[in-house]
């Protein structure tokens, strides 16, 4: 039996279901926007990845870092807005005012107390690709780390992540870390590429769709500290 030291966490849809708090987040900032300077043409998805793939040739960064990404595309929306001074300000508040909504999460029922639980026997990590900070909530206490893409200078399923947990835990190794996450590709791909065990948080039922073996899967955070005893002490 594999001996876990380190269990880390995606967060987005994970901890939290995600689509509802930054629908709220993208609906309430762009009103706020146009209150202050009249309608925007925000456009669809399509505008948007044309519009990222652009702002990412500007300046390359913006691949990794999505709260960069996230004002530039207001500071493009409000490129007709004078002074200049006054289009950064905008820019800023617009974005405080994004990310503090972006906070507005309901965890997963059982979230809490599996944390509580698991912090005791092992050390536990956030590996987001995301903008959230969990030390903005109480429950950020149990865990020893956070690391998002910004810290990471990369995305899932990259490695780089896991490439920064190692030097955040003393003589830890890829076959004594668990990593959890809801994502086929960003999480459960992204750790299987390093022999790394995985746990599929599943629940909206989802079919396995990837060409290697689908990993234990759980739908219910009231389950996963019995799970992970049963696997693993
Ligand atoms: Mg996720």
């Amino acid at each position: 039996m594999k001996e876990i030291k380190l269990i880390t966490f995606d967060l987005d849809d994970t901890l939290w279901d995600n689509v509802p708090t930054i629908t709220r987040a993208e609906v309430d900032t762009r009103k706020w926007i146009e209150d202050k300077v009249g309608k925007i043409e925000w456009g669809g998805f399509n505008d948007f990845l044309k519009l990222r793939e652009d702002l990412i040739k500007e300046d390359p960064v913006i691949e990794w870092d999505i709260s960069k990404l996230r004002k530039e595309i207001f500071r493009k929306k409000l490129a007709h807005v004078e002074p200049l001074t006054l289009r950064n300000e905008l820019v800023d508040e617009a974005f405080s005012i994004f990310i503090s909504k972006r906070h507005e999460i309901e965890l997963f029922n059982g979230v809490e107390e599996a944390l509580r639980v698991l912090s005791k026997k092992y050390i536990l990590g956030v590996l987001t690709n995301g903008n959230a900070d969990v030390y903005r909530f109480k429950f950020g206490k149990y865990f020893n780390f956070a690391i998002s893409s910004l810290e990471a200078k990369n995305s899932k399923p990259n490695r780089a992540h896991f490439d920064v947990a190692l030097n955040k835990v003393d003589n830890i190794t890829f076959d004594q870390i668990l990593h959890i996450g809801d994502h086929q590709i960003n999480d459960i791909l992204f750790a299987y590429n390093l022999g790394i065990d995985t746990l599929w948080f599943n629940n909206n039922n989802a079919e396995w769709v990837q060409d290697f073996e689908k990993p234990a899967e759980f739908n219910s955070w009231n389950l996963l500290p019995e799970i992970i005893k049963n696997k693993y002490e």
